[in-house]
């Protein structure tokens, strides 16, 4: 019986692992056409290299967040209890199936998700307020003005949303429901990652050198935003909007799309959250929101089980031995770590949660 178990979770495994590879190459080769073969290529091939990239993009990429969540919560069950996980899965499918397939269609835009990240992620909202800018002429002739517009409206619907929904539920809310970057990846392929070799801990030395790539990115964002929004007022510092678009997209296409897609996620899984403007900055506001992972629940067995399911490498058994709560900036309120502990000792709350007394586990 068991041998037929464990068969079965390999072949789960394994169907997972194939899947994750297939989504890593072909963000590769979309990235490499639309980006490199695109604007050279005849019209036909132009048209046929945008419409696989809508397809894969928004239909693709939602029917395997639905079929990898099921994988996920089926391999992980057997070791594991999966309440938290079946909520961050839950808040993902949701998420795709809206901004990736039900308003591109009722608002006939394909593109929607590029504008599902908040400021300090990307300046593009901003740029489409310039009608010189880079994107605002590569997005014109194909949205026009109504478009813009409602690309615009989307973005400022999704940043309130964000923004309201972290101080409420803390950073859980975006990086582990919300997230369609990196955080529905590191999720709903976890049980797959590292795609090679086995799963390692990130060391002090990492950690360290995350935590200067954190401030280095933060700032380059902020940075990109403040000459955004002072050239939008009239005040430019230098007026060369066309390279400032074009080194913010290389940034993207990158050290973001690449590093992130295949780099990080192949080994580390939540690799570029260590760094994520967005994040950090959601890390912030998860302070304001008074998110913990409460430790009192039960008694500590000092199992390690928490730590070592942890995909931002904090030390919770530490404050779970002295029944402190842990409200660390780079906790992204997963719960994987309230999912692994054989006690049910931990739980997730926030001010707003504790109000209601609901504590998640
Ligand atoms: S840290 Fe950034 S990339 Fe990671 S889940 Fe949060 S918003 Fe997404
Ligand atoms: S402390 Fe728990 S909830 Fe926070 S990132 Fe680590 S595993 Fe996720």
């Amino acid at each position: 019986m068991n041998k037929v178990k464990d068969a079965n979770n390999c072949a789960e495994l394994n169907l997972l692992k194939i899947i994750l590879w297939t989504y890593i190459i072909l963000c590769f080769i979309i990235a490499g056409l639309n980006y490199g073969y695109a604007p050279k290529a005849t019209q036909e091939a132009s048209e046929f290299i945008t419409w696989f990239w809508h397809f894969y993009e928004n239909y693709v990429k939602t029917f395997f967040i639905i079929i990898c969540s099921v994988l996920t919560v089926r391999i992980v069950r057997k070791s594991n209890s999966t309440s938290m996980r079946k909520r961050n899965l839950v808040g993902f499918i949701i998420s795709a199936l809206v901004i990736h397939i039900i308003l591109p269609l009722i608002l006939q835009n394909k593109e929607l998700y590029f504008f599902a990240m908040p400021l300090p992620w990307t300046t593009t909202a901003l740029q489409l307020l310039y009608e010189n800018s880079n994107f605002y002429l590569s997005r014109y002739p194909v949205w026009g003005t109504a478009g813009i517009t409602t690309a615009l409206i989307f973005y400022i619907v999704m940043s309130i949303i964000v923004f309201v929904g972290t101080i409420l539920f803390g950073r859980r809310f975006q990086c582990s429901t919300l997230c369609l970057f990196n955080g529905f990846v590191a999720e709903v392929f976890e049980p797959a990652i590292p795609l090679v070799g086995k799963k390692k801990k990130i060391n002090e030395k990492s950690l360290k050198f995350f935590n200067i790539l954190k401030w280095i990115f933060l700032i380059v964002s902020f940075l990109f935003t403040f000459y955004w929004v002072l050239f939008l007022f009239g005040v430019p510092i230098y007026n060369g909007t066309q390279v400032l678009g074009k080194i913010e997209n290389y940034k993207y296409l990158s050290t973001e799309l690449l590093m992130t897609m295949f780099f990080w996620i192949a080994f580390i899984g939540r690799g570029y959250c260590y760094y994520c403007p967005l994040g950090t900055v959601l890390g912030f506001l998860s302070k304001i929101s008074g998110q913990k992972i409460i430790t009192n629940n039960t008694t500590c067995i000092k199992c390690d089980k928490c730590n070592l399911s942890c995909p931002m490498t904090i030390d919770i058994k530490k404050n779970a031995v002295e029944k402190i709560a842990v409200n660390n900036l780079r906790c992204v309120g997963c719960g994987h770590c309230i999912d692994s502990c054989p006690t049910r000792n931990l739980s997730y709350s926030t001010k707003f949660l504790s109000k209601y007394n609901i504590n998640l586990k």
